[in-house]
C-alpha cells in the first residue's frame, strides 16, 4: 500500500457524521444545509435525464453551462470571462482543487496555505509533491499580515492557495488584505489558486471581491466555485473553473484524465440555475442571515464565546473561556454527552496554532438548531 495515503486520517466531516449517526446527535458539524435545494432547479435536472442528456458531454463542460458561468460572473462580480477559453466545467470544487495542484506543481515546489484551512488542502498538496508552507492565522479576526506572509513566500514559491470566505471561520477577506495577498503574489510571480465556494453566502450587505479583480491578478489566478453551496445541492458535485486561457489549457489537461466530464443533466440544471434573478440570490443569504443571527443569539444567551460570522454557514465558538484547552477533546464530549456533532477547528490546522475553537453549520431548520441549544445548555 502506499504510505502517503495509508498514513492518511479519515476525515473530520466523516468521522462525525459517523458519531452523530451512532449517538442520534443533532449534526451541526459536517456542513450541509437542511434545505433541500430550489425546486425548479431540481425538476430542471430529472427532465434533463428524461429527455437524454446523459451521454458524456464536452470536456470542458456544456456550452449552456459555460456560458451561463461567464454571464453569471459578469453580472454578480464584474469579471469578464470567455466561455470558450476561460471557464471550465468539474465534478465539484474539489475536483478542480486536485487538479490544479496535480496541473501546477513539481515536487519540491511550494505551495502557500492558510491555517485554518479546508481538510483537502494538505493532503493534496503533498500527494502533488508540494511544499507546504503555512500563515497561521489567529482569532478572532484570522487577518494576513505582512510578517506572516513575508515568512510563508520565497523563491521557490508556486502557488498560494487562498480561500475566501474562509470555511471554517466565516471570514470574508475585503479589499485591503486582498490587496495584500496580490502583492506578494505578483513580487514571487506565484500563481493564486482561489477558493471562492462561498461567494455567494456573504452577510450583513457585503460583497464578495474576487482575487482575481484586483490589478495584476487576472492572469495568475485561479479563481474556483461550486453549485452545491450555490443551490444548496451539496451532493452534485458540480464545480467551475475561471482563469485566463493559458492556465485553463494546462488545467484542462489534468481534467481529462481526472474525471473527464460532470454529468450533463446536473449541468443543464446548474446552467438554468444560474440565471435566476438576483431575487433566489439574495434571499438565499437572508435566509442563512436570520439563522446565523438565531443560532448565535442562542449561544451568546447560554454564555459561549462566540466568534463573528461574516460569510459561509458556520459559526464559531472559542472555548478557551471555559477553561477548556482541547477542541477535539470537547467534541467528543460534546456528541457522547450532550447529543451535537461540532467540528474541533484544530483538525484544519497542520501545526499546533489554535486548539480552542469549535465549528457548528447553522443551516439548519429552527427547530434543529433550537434543539441544539436546549442540549448545549447542558455544557456551560
Ligand atoms: N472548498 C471549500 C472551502 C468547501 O467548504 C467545500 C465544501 N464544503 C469544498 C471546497 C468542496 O466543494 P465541492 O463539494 O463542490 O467539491
Ligand atoms: N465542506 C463541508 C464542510 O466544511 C464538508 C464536505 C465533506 O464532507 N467533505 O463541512
Amino acid at each position: 500500500m502506499n504510505p502517503i495515503f495509508a498514513d492518511l486520517p479519515t476525515t473530520v466531516f466523516e468521522v462525525m457524521s459517523q458519531l452523530a449517526r451512532e449517538t442520534g446527535a443533532v449534526n451541526l458539524g459536517q456542513g450541509f444545509p437542511d434545505d433541500p435545494g430550489p425546486l425548479d432547479v431540481r425538476e430542471r435536472a430529472a427532465q434533463a435525464v428524461i429527455e437524454g442528456w446523459n451521454q458524456y458531454p464536452p470536456m470542458m463542460g456544456l456550452p449552456e453551462l459555460r456560458t451561463a458561468i461567464a454571464a453569471h460572473y459578469r453580472h454578480w462580480q464584474g469579471l469578464e470571462l470567455q466561455a470558450e477559453t476561460e471557464v471550465m466545467v468539474t465534478s465539484g470544487a474539489t475536483e478542480a482543487l486536485a487538479g490544479a495542484l496535480m496541473a501546477l506543481i513539481e515536487p519540491g515546489d511550494e505551495v502557500v496555505l492558510f491555517e485554518p484551512m479546508y481538510d483537502a488542502y494538505l493532503p493534496l498538496v503533498r500527494r502533488a509533491g508540494g511544499v507546504p508552507r503555512f500563515v497561521t492565522l489567529q482569532p478572532p479576526e484570522f487577518r494576513l499580515t505582512e510578517e506572516a506572509l513575508a515568512r510563508a513566500f520565497s523563491d521557490r514559491t508556486r502557488v498560494v492557495l487562498f480561500n475566501n470566505p474562509l470555511n471554517p471561520t466565516g471570514t470574508v477577506y475585503g479589499e485591503d488584505q486582498l490587496a495584500l495577498l496580490a502583492e506578494f503574489c505578483i513580487r514571487h510571480d506565484a500563481v493564486a489558486l482561489c477558493d471562492e465556494v462561498w461567494e455567494h453566502v456573504v452577510f450583513d450587505r457585503r460583497r464578495h471581491r474576487p482575487l482575481m479583480a484586483l490589478p495584476g491578478m487576472r492572469e495568475r489566478t485561479i479563481k474556483i466555485g461550486s453549485a452545491g453551496k450555490i443551490f444548496n445541492l451539496t451532493g452534485w458535485k458540480v464545480g467551475f473553473v475561471g482563469a485566463s486561457a493559458p492556465l485553463m489549457r494546462v488545467l484542462a489537461k489534468a481534467h481529462q484524465f481526472l474525471t473527464f466530464t460532470t454529468p450533463p443533466n446536473l449541468q443543464a440544471a446548474v446552467a438554468y440555475g444560474l440565471a435566476k434573478d438576483d431575487a433566489y440570490f439574495e434571499t438565499l443569504r437572508a435566509d442563512l442571515q436570520r439563522s446565523r443571527d438565531r443560532f448565535a443569539d442562542g449561544l451568546s444567551t447560554l454564555g459561549l464565546t462566540v466568534i463573528p460570522s461574516q460569510g459561509t454557514y458556520f459559526l464559531n465558538i472559542d472555548i478557551a473561556p471555559l477553561g477548556e484547552t482541547d477542541d477535539a477533546a470537547f467534541c467528543r464530549r460534546l456528541v457522547v454527552d450532550h447529543g451535537v456533532a461540532a467540528i474541533p477547528v484544530s483538525a484544519f490546522y497542520a501545526t499546533q496554532g489554535v486548539r480552542t475553537v469549535v465549528r457548528f453549520c447553522f443551516a439548519k431548520r429552527d427547530a434543529t438548531l433550537d434543539a441544539a441549544l436546549e442540549r448545549l445548555a447542558g455544557v456551560v
